[in-house]
């Protein structure tokens, strides 16, 4: 079957991929996986912000949030940002880094201020007062419905005429005659332009299409949820983080949700939690604040995949470039 352009993966880049590119072209996209989403993106804190580290995903958020706020009529039933707020604080000491945070949001547009303790006690009362000297509030960070915004990018992109074929298995991926040609278990597929949006598989897809590697490392993250205190109305809590990046909370649904902020170098998997990870931000959490964490509820974990400097990547064949200030995705076309 021949198609303008073969996506492969079917997580956050490779479905909003998809649902862009097939306004102007013929689309097709394989996921490996039974469902869509099955790894990070469905495994996320779902929390959209502009504190990132990287200058140019600091951008792109920034960029997305006009979308994210109010996209095209049909394409979810229901918003998908929710207000939610963000918070990093810090104790005696360690203000000088809540400043670079607060310059850093500011120059993202993101219009953050700087909290003393009471006001971050105000905001997050079950921290400890001890433990905060200080605070940096987004007001504007939210909640995402990461499975409302999968579904709207998938069920867009069928509407413009996109194939999307889960449980697809790349058995080889070959350059013949300006095309590319994918063979599944199932058939064989050809494109001139073929697009790899495999996440933490990306260099494994790349290797297979002969082409060079990006120098991707996957880093797993766990996260678990657990039972606010008895009396405690913790649904309009902003998400909070330590300034160590050593844990993070945030309310989810009745519970809240908690990470050590981890992420260990591993190869690409389907990554599960870890006891040690789960133990220690645990033990993280209970020494910043006053909760006291009997047993997680659940426990999960995924992959955050980034290159040495954290921006995104993008590119054709083996000109892929970092994308320091350029192109919008983590992905790597090919032609
Ligand atoms: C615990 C945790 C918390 C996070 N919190 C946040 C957050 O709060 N906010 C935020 O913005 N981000 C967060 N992230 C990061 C976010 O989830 C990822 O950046 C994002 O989901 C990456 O999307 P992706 O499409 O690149 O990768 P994935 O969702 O992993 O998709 C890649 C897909 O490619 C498929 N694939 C691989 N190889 C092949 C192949 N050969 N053929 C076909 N398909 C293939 C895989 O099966 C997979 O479905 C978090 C991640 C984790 C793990």
């Amino acid at each position: 079957m021949d198609r303008d352009v073969i996506i492969l993966g079917g997580g956050m880049a490779g479905l909003s991929a998809a649902y862009f590119l097939s306004q102007h072209a013929s689309v097709l996209l394989l996921e490996r996986e039974t469902a869509l989403g099955y790894h990070s993106s469905g495994r996320s804190a779902a929390q959209f912000t502009v504190g990132i580290s990287a200058p140019t995903m600091r951008r792109l958020a920034q960029a997305s949030r006009s979308f994210l706020e109010a996209p095209p009529d049909g394409f979810a039933a229901a918003p998908i940002l929710s207000p939610r707020g963000s918070m990093t604080v810090a104790p005696a000491g360690q203000e000088a880094k809540l400043h670079r945070q607060h310059a850093m949001l500011a120059e993202a547009g993101a219009g953050a201020r700087l909290l003393d303790a009471t006001e971050a006690l105000a905001l997050f009362p079950a921290l400890d007062p001890a433990q905060v000297a200080a605070g940096v509030f987004e007001a504007s960070a939210m909640d995402i419905d990461v499975d409302l915004l999968l579904q709207g990018f998938a069920r867009g992109a069928r509407a413009q005429g996109a194939m999307i074929a889960t449980d697809s298995r790349i058995e080889a991926i070959e350059r013949r005659s300006g095309r590319w040609t994918v063979r599944t278990d199932a058939a064989t597929f050809s494109a001139p332009l073929l697009l790899n949006a495999a996440g933490a598989w990306v260099d494994q897809v790349a290797d297979m299409a002969g082409r060079a590697p990006i120098g991707i490392t996957p880093c797993r993250r766990t996260a678990f949820t657990f039972a606010p205190p008895p009396g405690m109305d913790t649904d309009r809590w902003p998400h909070v983080n330590s300034v160590a990046h050593d844990w993070y909370v945030k309310p989810e649904t009745g519970r809240l949700m908690g990470s050590l902020s981890d992420q260990t170098p591993t190869e690409p998997c389907d990554a599960q939690p870890d006891d040690l990870d789960v133990a220690q931000g645990i033990y993280n959490i209970e020494q910043a604040t006053r909760f006291t964490i009997a047993r997680p509820l659940s426990r999960w974990a995924g992959l955050r995949s980034f290159v040495a400097d954290r921006s995104p990547v993008a590119g054709a064949g083996g000109r892929v470039t970092r994308a320091s200030s350029g192109w919008p995705a983590r992905a790597a076309a090919a032609s």
